[in-house]
């Protein structure tokens, strides 16, 4: 076609989700697969979301409340803060977008470990400005790198604490270094998706512990510990003159009435959460105990997934593993070519995922598979 598509937007790689289940089932003749590759919660949906999924179906007539007032004030009450400082969005994906959006565009640059979220990438050519990626130290997030490449250019910092798809955490210690390092004009955005699952006492957590600093701000989402990815809810916890910025330019329905609802309800499902978590970390522990008894190195993880090396080509036992029903992550394309990562499911997909990766790896010997 003749169209003129801005460069920047044409620069934009598409972000592969993972195929439907039903889809890869079907196509490498498999059944109940099990999927481990997107962190999502195993346990399915909170039963007090379901309810109140229920409760509403018949108003679907009406437009959903544009403010999300109930949603907004159970947040603002949990973490002891104003709901000015919060904006909800379709998925924190969307608040990503819009951030980028608000304050970055041509001649500006993000700063954002690689690898990490691969949205933060996109979100930021989509807006025009530029992504500077700073790469690991070792698994962990160079906060002096990141530090160190600041320019005058810089309006905006990307943190993920636990990092994806590395798992390493960093603690507040650092984390006030690193902000004593930044100037005033730019803002420092503290993906804290996987937070829920951390177990280091020592984890930064923006909102359970805040440092006053009007430049922070905080990202979660209901997709992973409180278990409504398929619903698209996230917030930011950000300063009232930002999260006005914000407010200009967000869809004014961008959380759809049933995603309000849901995660309402499941913001006071205590038992489904920690039920949740508690699988996670039974899951993690097995996982490790077996993979170490395996002699695959496992990676330290404070979310709900981890890292391992079966020191032969990632995308390749990633394909083997496939064709047992098990659906992992191959990191080669995150540069760790010989790095899986999965998150951990209920205890009978752990086992099935531990027997099936001791095929796949017998099957082919030392050779490679
Ligand atoms: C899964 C994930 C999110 C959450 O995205 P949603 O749009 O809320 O589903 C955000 N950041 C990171 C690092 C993630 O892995």
């Amino acid at each position: 076609m003749n169209l003129n598509v801005p460069d920047h937007i044409m620069s934009i790689v598409p972000y592969e989700p993972g195929k439907p289940l039903d889809f890869l089932e079907r196509e490498y003749g498999i059944q109940k697969s099990i999927k481990l590759a997107s962190n999502e919660n195993p346990l399915g949906t909170s039963p007090m979301a379901v309810k109140a999924i229920s409760d509403h179906l018949s108003t679907m007539n009406r437009y959903p409340d544009g403010s999300a007032l109930k949603l907004v004030n159970k947040l603002a009450d949990r973490f002891n803060i104003s709901s000015e400082n919060i904006v909800v969005g379709n998925g924190s994906d969307d608040i990503i977008a819009l951030l980028a959006h608000a304050f970055l565009g041509a001649g500006r640059e993000a700063l954002m470990p690689l690898p990490s979220f691969l949205m933060y990438e996109i979100s930021v050519k989509a807006s025009g400005g530029n992504p500077v990626m700073i790469p690991l130290n070792g698994l962990e997030i160079d906060l002096d790198a990141l530090a160190d490449s600041v320019t005058d250019k810089t309006s905006m910092v990307f943190l993920t604490n636990p990092n994806n798809p590395t798992g390493t955490f960093f603690t507040k210690e650092k984390f006030t270094a690193f902000m004593s390092r930044m100037p005033e004009n730019l803002l420092v955005i503290v993906d804290e998706a996987y937070i829920e699952f951390a177990r280091d006492e020592n984890i930064y957590n923006s909102l359970e512990n805040p440092l006053d600093d009007q430049r922070i701000v905080s990202l979660r989402t209901f997709s992973k510990a409180y278990g409504l990815a398929g619903f698209r809810v996230g917030y930011g916890v950000m300063d009232a003159f930002v999260a006005g910025v914000i407010h200009r330019i967000r869809q004014p329905f961008n959380v759809n009435s049933l995603a309000q609802v849901a995660a309402a309800a499941a913001l006071d499902d205590h038992d489904f959460l920690e039920k949740g978590i508690g699988i996670m970390h039974q899951g993690i522990d097995f996982l490790s105990e077996e993979l170490t008894e395996m002699d695959i190195p496992v990676m330290p993880t404070q979310a709900n997934f981890f890292l391992m090396d079966v020191k032969q080509d990632a995308t390749m036992v990633f394909n083997a593993l496939l064709k047992q029903g098990i659906i992992a992550r191959s990191m080669k394309s995150y540069g760790f070519p010989t790095y899986l990562r999965i998150s951990a499911g209920l205890p009978d997909e752990n086992k099935a995922f531990i027997k099936a990766l001791k095929k796949v790896l017998s099957n082919h010997g030392s050779e490679k598979v």
